[in-house]
């Protein structure tokens, strides 16, 4: 029997968990996939909005606001890779001027400082590399970028050091409530529980609907995105924004946390809520989009294209409360963009809607809220490097050679609290595969120490969930 069960192991589920985690409570997260992060959370832009795009008064607004002023300093305890390096949104006209106007006049009633327009000469100064008729923009100071995979896995790591279960593959099927207690049929086991949160990104008016309640519905629209390779360099320092228009915030460039470049997304709305694939109609439009920003884009870098998928909420803004028709069911849906930004302050709003439902809860005794300090072996000095191989030889192995990752990181990323157990969840740790080659070289050395640590044979190391074996066979004895 569980105080909490949270549906859904994204940054929301994810934050939720972190936050509830410091009380006596019984709580586990379920998710269909193998891993955390395998939905919207691990396919987005990875920024961290100002926070002057949403209606002021929204829950957007608010807590898109609140989650961009905390951002540094969690990152800071769970060890997510972030920087604050601005953003600008860009302007052609007089007539786009004025919406740049209009929104930092929203974010200055929000009280979002470091907001200002500047000119041709300040966005040359700023940006040698776009394009020469862009006449205005919006300088936001706050805005910052971060790894969103690593957003997830390390605040449900939190959570899981605090006590919280991580039941993944637990798909969920039916709800039922007696007595009020509710039960979870799930493709394993039936799960016992007081109080469900839903946090099932594009699927959470599906699990709504369980419980009976259809008060609201998401609409799945796709976003498609190119990867260039680091090689490219500095092409843009900031997330280049245009000027939004009543279809959203349209294609961006961007740098990551990694120092790749990251173009798109577009904006589709589909039908197949569990859409992967990329299209190459939808790259294109990108790419023409992005042309517009700076024409130095080097396409011929590419190394990789995905796809997310928003969870636009009918009715506009972020659902966040007890369900209408079902007590103990709080709904947390509707987390289309800004959902990543605002992911902390959706945790501890939750928790004051969560913990009035317990009588005499108490905190717990023993609780963290920061993850062991750990630096990447790429972005270790000289020195520290020789530190790190005389205390475990395994950091004088490099496995990923693009992305310079060591066989002690991948043997780390697996024995975490919510260690990877596949090829995939290995990559959103470390980043081994994410570079140039993409996998082609460091792909079967992670196969082997998957397989030597989890103590599984080699033939049954999957890429990400169930099926997706990488080895079919044994072509010599
Ligand atoms: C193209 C794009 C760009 C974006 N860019 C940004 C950005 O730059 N900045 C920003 O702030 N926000 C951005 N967002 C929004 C942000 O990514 C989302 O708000 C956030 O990731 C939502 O997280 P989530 O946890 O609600 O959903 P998810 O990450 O999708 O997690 C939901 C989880 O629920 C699980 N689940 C669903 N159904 C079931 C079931 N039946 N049983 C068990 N588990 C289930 C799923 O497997 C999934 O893991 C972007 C979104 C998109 C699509």
């Amino acid at each position: 029997m569980y105080d909490i069960i949270i549906i859904g192991a994204g940054v929301i589920g994810a934050f939720v968990a972190r936050s509830l985690s410091v009380y006596e409570l019984k709580i586990c997260v379920i998710d269909k996939h193998i891993d955390a992060a395998m939905g919207t959370s691990g396919a987005n832009s990875g920024i961290i909005h100002a926070g002057y795009d949403a209606i002021p008064g929204s829950l957007k607004a608010s807590l898109n606001i609140e989650g961009s002023r905390k951002m540094e300093k969690i990152c800071s305890d769970l060890n997510i890779p972030y920087e604050n390096c601005e953003s600008l949104v860009v302007a052609f006209s007089d007539e786009e001027k004025k919406v740049l106007e209009q929104l930092m006049n929203k974010g200055k009633k929000g009280g979002i400082k470091g907001l200002s327009i500047i000119n041709q000469e300040e966005i040359r100064r700023l940006e040698p590399n776009l394009n020469r008729d862009i006449t205005w923009a919006l300088l936001a100071k706050t805005a910052a970028i971060v790894s969103p995979y690593k957003m997830t896995i390390n605040a449900l790591e939190n959570a899981a050091n605090n006590g919280v279960e991580f039941l993944r593959e637990y798909e969920v099927l039916e709800i039922n409530k007696e007595n009020d207690i509710f039960t979870i049929k799930t493709n394993k086991e039936k799960l016992r529980g007081k109080v469900i949160i839903n946090c099932a990104g594009v699927f959470a008016d599906e699990i709504a609907k369980m419980v009976g309640d259809k008060s609201f519905k998401i609409i799945p629209r796709s976003g498609e995105y190119i990867i260039l390779d680091k090689s490219v360099g500095p092409l843009v320092n900031r997330v280049i924004f245009q000027t939004p228009t009543k279809e959203g915030k349209g294609v961006l460039i961007t740098k990551t946390v990694d120092e790749n470049i990251l173009i798109g997304p577009d904006a589709k709305v589909i039908s197949d809520k569990a859409l992967h694939e990329t299209h190459s109609d939808a790259i294109d439009y990108i790419y023409k989009k992005g042309l517009k920003i700076t024409d130095k884009i080097p396409l011929h870098k590419s190394i990789a294209t995905f796809t997310g998928v928003r969870a636009t909420p009918d009715s506009g803004d972020f659902i966040i409360k007890e369900s209408i028709s079902c007590k103990h069911f709080i709904n947390v849906a509707g987390m289309d963009s800004p959902g990543l930004s605002s992911a902390p302050a959706i945790g501890d709003y939750v928790l004051k809607l969560v913990t009035p439902m317990f009588l005499d809860i108490t905190m717990k005794k023993n609780y963290t809220i920061t993850l062991p300090t750990k630096k990447y072996f790429s972005n270790m000095t000289v020195n520290e490097k020789k530190e790190a191989i005389k205390e475990n030889n395994q950091y004088g192995k490099i496995v990923c050679r693009c992305e310079n990752v060591t066989e002690a990181e991948i043997v780390n990323a697996i024995h975490m609290t919510i260690g990877a157990t596949t090829v995939d969840g290995i990559k959103r740790r470390t980043r081994a595969g994410m570079g140039r080659c993409q996998g082609g070289f460091c792909l079967p050395q992670v196969i082997d120490i998957l397989s030597r640590e989890l103590k599984i044979d080699k033939e049954k190391i999957q890429k990400g969930d169930d099926g997706s074996y990488i080895l079919t066979r044994r072509t010599r004895v």
